[in-house]
């Protein structure tokens, strides 16, 4: 039986992991060992810690990792080392993932939640970001200093070796050999050193996949064309934190944070599934979270990790079938006809009747 390290986390997260784990459940009956592991806020109230070391052996012996989301507001002021993003932080680190893989589809039943002009979602929205995860500004030097003026000061390092590029942009190009074969290499290469080595590297990995077109874009155009041209996006690989915001761009192009699902994988299969969206405590307990970004975490989970595709098409159709006979969690309800609010375990529910 294969294992599957849980991180239920806080807030929302206990209660989308949960609506995930009985759907994996029953599409895969019997399949899975799941353990529960404790990381983030409850993490630091019990042990002290975000990421306790036997948290991280249980993640890094499972053959998979599912996480709902950690933090809030009670751990906002806990000092900077033991805060419980360091224990998400240290999770992707001790699990060597390194590529981060967001979809963002318009699903056509939501068609109606993307902000976007009808015109312009119309052609169609279907795109991939790959984001490089543990390099970067996020894990580069941290310091607060004094300058010799008696100035506060404050400084994080921007820091990528040949190595994580080329790896990174091999996960892109592979991904779009199975796509529309284009990708976009996102950077800053007119202002940062390190986007210029970025630009360098993925062009020379280019060239071992002649049939992929490849296009680079700084940043801030890339995020302008998201919204101008979202259809012609098919595969965008960048760096961490361009990756970082440019991919909740794209959830609120696509309807909700609550629909996105993510991979982290490494050199294995031992993928890290969480989805996009953080802890939300505005609506922590109020069986108002839509589970279906967790509960596509568990499909993404059985297709890269496990290879059960069949299963992992199961969930994805039962998604789609919910969202055709018009049912909404409150993040994707808009009142349009045909349509009808429901709970997140109501969701869940539905989900599981049509598996
Ligand atoms: P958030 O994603 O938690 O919430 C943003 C907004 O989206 C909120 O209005 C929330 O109600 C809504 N939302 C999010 N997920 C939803 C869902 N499944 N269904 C319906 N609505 C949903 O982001 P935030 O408010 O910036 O952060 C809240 C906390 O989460 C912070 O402590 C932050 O550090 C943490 N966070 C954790 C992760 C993670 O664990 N991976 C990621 C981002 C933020």
């Amino acid at each position: 039986m294969k294992k599957v390290a849980v991180i239920p986390g806080d807030g929302i997260g206990p209660e989308v992991i949960g609506a995930a784990l009985e759907v994996l459940k029953k599409a895969a009956p019997g399949a899975f060992e799941f353990q529960s592991v404790a990381m983030g806020g409850n993490a630091i109230d019990k042990y002290g810690e975000p990421l306790p070391a036997e948290s991280l052996k249980t993640c890094q012996e499972a053959d998979a990792t599912l996480l709902g989301a950690v933090g809030g507001p009670k751990w906002d002021n806990v000092p900077p080392e033991i805060r419980p993003e360091r224990g998400l932080l240290g999770v992707r680190k001790g699990l060597k993932v390194f590529a981060n893989i967001r979809p963002a589809k318009i699903f056509a039943p939501l068609a109606s939640a993307c902000p976007l002009r009808k015109d312009i979602a119309d052609k169609g929205i279907d795109f991939v970001i790959i984001r490089e995860l543990t390099g970067g500004i996020y894990f580069g030097k941290h310091e607060a200093f004094t300058t010799p003026d008696g100035e506060k000061a404050a400084r994080d390092v921007m820091e990528y070796t040949e190595h994580e590029i080329r790896r990174i942009a091999h996960v892109g190009f592979k991904a779009a050999m199975g796509r529309r074969k284009i990708v976009t290499s996102v950077d800053k290469a007119n202002i940062l050193t390190s986007s210029r080595l970025w630009r360098e590297v993925v062009e020379d990995v280019a060239k071992e996949y002649p049939e992929v077109k490849l296009n680079h874009l700084y940043v801030d155009n890339a995020s302008m064309q998201l919204i101008r041209v979202p259809s012609e996006f098919d595969v965008i690989v960048t760096e961490n934190t361009f990756g970082d915001i440019l991919s909740d761009e794209a959830s609120q192009i696509v309807g909700s944070i609550g629909m996105i699902p993510s991979a982290s994988l490494g050199d294995n299969n031992r993928g890290l599934y969480e989805p996009i969206h953080g802890s939300a405590p505005d609506i922590a307990g109020q069986d108002k979270a839509n589970p279906i970004g967790t509960i596509l975490c568990g499909a993404m989970m059985l297709r890269y990790s496990f290879g059960m595709n069949s299963e992992a098409d199961r969930i994805e159709r039962a998604v789609d079938e919910v969202l055709n006979d018009g049912l909404r969690t409150g993040d994707i309800f808009t009142g349009s006809e045909g349509t009808k609010l429901i709970t997140g375990s109501q969701m869940k529910d539905a989900i599981l009747a049509k598996l």
